[in-house]
């Protein structure tokens, strides 16, 4: 078990070229269906075309890798409702995200229940976790959940985990 006293220093800490970072680990997932039934009316329908997205998941700490999700997925087309949609991939990540839920629950709890600054939780995700996520994309998560905001989280006493130990202050 790594102690703090021996805890190794981060090899990315001053690299301030992008192009220097160790290069993502490409997993490959399918939701890719010939047919799919609407959600609106639970007719099955045909794929209409294929698609693909790239989802930043959590990394490999150990290898030192960050980790993309190359999802490859469906669209298809209901004639009776005239509406197009997705094959369900809600497992995976929110519509539209660019992360894995794994990511986005991690941050928040870094921040709502670790009481880590924004900034903070941004430099642990990519130190312990290997995932870049700049601190604005974890306010807008957490802004999101409504969780902080009306009560501080700053006024709880903090948890004495081996964030604190490592180093991790609040400004
Ligand atoms: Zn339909």
């Amino acid at each position: 078990m790594l102690c703090p006293a021996i805890y190794p220093p981060d090899p990315t800490l001053g690299i301030t070229d992008p192009q220097m970072l160790p290069s993502p680990k490409v997993v490959r997932r399918s939701r890719n269906y010939p047919h799919r039934p609407c959600p609106e009316c639970g007719r099955s329908c045909p794929r209409e075309r294929v698609r693909t997205r790239t989802l930043h998941d959590l990394g490999d700490p150990l290898g030192g890798r960050p980790r993309d999700i190359h999802l490859t997925y469906s669209q298809h087309h209901c004639a009776r409702c005239r509406h197009s949609f997705n094959a369900d991939m809600s497992d995976l990540a929110a519509p539209k995200a660019r992360y894995t839920h794994r990511v986005a629950a991690l941050a928040v709890r870094l921040v709502v229940e670790d009481g880590l600054p924004y900034q903070a939780a941004s430099w642990h995700l990519w130190r312990d976790d290997r995932v870049f996520v700049p601190f604005a994309t974890i306010q807008n998560w957490v802004e999101a959940g409504g969780k902080k905001g009306g009560r501080p989280n700053r006024d709880r006493l903090p948890r004495l985990g081996p964030r604190r130990l490592l180093g991790i202050h609040r400004r």
